[in-house]
């Protein structure tokens, strides 16, 4: 479903030397697998998302994405592929506070497919139990109710990979469980894949396969500690 090859990521200093932060020889993730990564802030998990999702783009290598080696797209269908192929969850939602949940869910549609499907959307929002906040605005919801609308609205377009960037991170306690089995009941029930960022243990320990990020990226913390600006201490 996903594989990585050789891929490099660097951000470049104020004063233009290199930052590297990714160098990832090889990373899989099988169709409907569902996976934890975990890592220290800071070490490039969502940096790796983003070059996953194409929110960036990695300096070298290749992103295959369902067989498709998504650098070898122009950019207009690179962005329509991965729309098509791929939903993901933010650790701060990111919910259009102009619009209500059900518009939310279908704005997720419209970007990728340039068509609605409601019935779907209004599915999905009863999927994730709020079918009674579809006209609630996101100022108007719980922060658990906000994930878990931003969680229809990733699985919007049925994609093949979900990316989950820290989903729980800014939820209350008592709905952390609750947003963890609904991501994964919703993936495994439409066979999306899945990989989770999380800094949580109760949460990794659910899952057969957790892996480190420093086990798979050949950059090491000490590379990716930038050079302290101002010099000699
Ligand atoms: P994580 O998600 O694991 O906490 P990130 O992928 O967000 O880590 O960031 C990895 C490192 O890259 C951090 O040290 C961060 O400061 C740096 N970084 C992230 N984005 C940028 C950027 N746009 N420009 C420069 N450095 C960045
Ligand atoms: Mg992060």
């Amino acid at each position: 479903m996903l594989l990585l090859e050789n891929v490099k990521k660097s951000y470049t200093e104020p004063d233009g030397s290199p930052l590297p932060i990714l160098e990832i020889p090889r990373f899989e993730v099988a169709a409907g697998e569902q996976m934890v990564l975990l890592g220290e802030s800071g070490s490039g998990k969502s940096t790796l998302l983003h070059v996953i999702a194409g929110i960036s783009r990695a300096d070298s290598g290749r992103v295959v994405l369902d067989g498709v080696d998504v650098e070898k797209l122009s950019e207009a269908a690179r962005d329509r592929f991965r729309a098509a192929c791929l939903g993901y969850v933010f650790q701060t939602f990111n919910l259009l506070s102009g619009f209500t949940a059900l518009e939310n869910v279908l704005l997720g549609m419209t970007f990728a497919r340039g068509r609605r499907d409601l019935p779907r959307a209004k599915q999905l929002l009863e999927r994730v139990g709020l079918a009674r906040r579809a006209t609630h605005r996101p100022q108007q919801l719980s922060v658990g109710e906000q994930q878990r609308v931003a969680v229809a609205r990733a699985l919007a377009n049925r994609p093949r990979l979900l990316l989950a960037d820290e989903p729980t991170a800014n939820v209350d306690r008592g709905n952390q469980q609750q947003i963890i089995d609904l991501i994964r009941s919703t993936c495994r029930e439409e066979n999306v894949a899945l990989v989770l960022v999380t800094h949580s243990l109760e949460v990794s320990e659910q899952f057969d396969r957790v892996e480190q990020l420093d086990r798979i990226n050949r950059v090491t913390a000490a590379a990716r500690a930038a050079a302290p600006a101002g010099g000699s201490p």
